[in-house]
């Protein structure tokens, strides 16, 4: 296989910068990607993972940068997009002065960067960080676990495409099919029930969660992992893990709406969102729906007040409806409208940056 060339790769996705970093008395490895700041400083949580090579560490750091600048551009708030990806075994490599190394080096990038917590940190490992830099959110005690807002904003971004579909909002009477009841599944699963929602189907990989769900909501139909594209549901909500909709899968889903919190559900961003928008199925693109977390955080900076999180989480709704708008008059997938929607306001308010006052 030929080598990852690094440089024409942020030429051509618009990367500002890309920082490796290590420390000899942690043994703290890692790498952030920045991917824009026009809006502001790039936010994106820590994530440690074995990854078996340095190259797919740093590919997964720039994709999931990039997302992380569409996903806040579209969700209307003033962040940038960065990541940072931490290469180790997570169960080995944990210690406060772990993570506190961490905490100098986000420290160091003087706000260029904020972290928070991701795939295999925890808010305890970033009150660690915390002790070293003002650059970093999700703490305890402030915004509090943001899966419960992740799923309120994917339960607007369903009503919504409901809305796309059948001209009507409304929850009651219809049926969902579930892939995954974590933590934003779980929740979900609960807002949909709340809403009357008529029948809904589950499917899990692991006992624990299954349990929880026989326990608390008895009602809720487990089905196989293979089965759960095949159920005759409106929507299909996909709430594990990424690649979920690929060409395997998408011939055999029923829903005409999909709506759910995994990032980067579609295997491939231009493949199957056309092979999704050939079956004539509304697509809710991942990243406009599952920013309640996100918006969580953000005002954790602001000043945390729940209220004004929820009602910022509510606009999921009318900002879906805006973006498969654009899709349907341009004839281009929701995904792909989901992106010229974030990188419009982008372009608004980098050219606003020349205006009147000299910053
Ligand atoms: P989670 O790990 O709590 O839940 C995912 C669940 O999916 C787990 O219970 C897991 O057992 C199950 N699962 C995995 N593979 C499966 C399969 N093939 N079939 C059935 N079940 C399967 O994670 P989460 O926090 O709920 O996040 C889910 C997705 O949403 C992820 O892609 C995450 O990146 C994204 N997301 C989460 C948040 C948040 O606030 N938690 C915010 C934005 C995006």
């Amino acid at each position: 296989m030929a080598a990852f060339k690094v440089f024409d790769y942020m030429q051509e996705h618009q990367y500002e910068q890309v920082v490796y970093f290590y420390d000899k008395s942690t043994g703290l490895k890692g790498i952030t990607a920045i991917h824009n700041t026009t809006l502001g400083p790039a936010l994106g949580g820590t994530r440690i993972w074995d990854y078996p090579t340095e190259e797919e560490a740093l590919i997964d750091c720039l994709r999931l940068a990039r997302g992380m600048t569409y996903k806040s551009a579209a969700a209307g708030l003033n962040l940038g997009g960065g990541k940072t990806v931490l290469i180790g075994d997570a169960s080995k490599i944990k210690s406060e002065a772990y993570f506190r190394a961490l905490g100098r080096y986000v420290q160091s990038l003087n706000g260029r960067y904020i972290t928070a917590e991701d795939v295999n940190t925890s808010t305890r490992d970033m009150s660690y960080v915390a002790m070293e830099t003002n650059f970093v959110v999700g703490l305890e005690g402030k915004s509090g676990n943001p899966s419960p807002v992740t799923a309120q904003g994917v339960f607007h971004g369903v009503r919504a495409g409901l809305m796309k579909k059948f001209g009507n909002p409304d929850v009651a009477g219809r049926t969902f099919a579930v892939q995954g009841a974590g933590q934003t599944g779980y929740y979900l699963i609960g807002n949909l029930l709340e809403a009357g929602a008529k029948k809904v189907y589950f499917t899990e990989i692991n006992p624990r969660h299954i349990q929880r769900m026989a326990q608390e909501h008895p009602e809720v139909e487990f089905v196989s992992p293979d089965d759960i594209y095949g159920v005759e549901a409106d929507v299909f909500c996909p709430c594990a893990l990424g690649g979920t909709l690929n060409g395997d899968t998408i011939p055999k889903i029923k829903a005409p709406v999909i709506a759910g919190s995994a990032n980067n559900a579609l295997l491939d961003e231009v493949v199957h969102g056309n092979l999704i928008k050939e079956r004539g199925i509304i697509y809710c693109p991942d990243f406009v729906i599952n920013a309640g977390g996100i918006i969580n955080v953000y005002h954790e900076m602001h000043g945390y007040v729940k209220d004004r999180v929820m009602a910022e989480t509510k606009k999921i709704y009318d900002r879906l409806l805006e973006i498969l708008d654009i899709a349907e008059r341009e004839n281009i997938t929701s995904q792909a409208a989901a992106k010229v929607f974030a990188k419009q306001r982008i372009e608004a308010v980098r050219n606003l940056h020349s205006n009147y006052i000299p910053r």
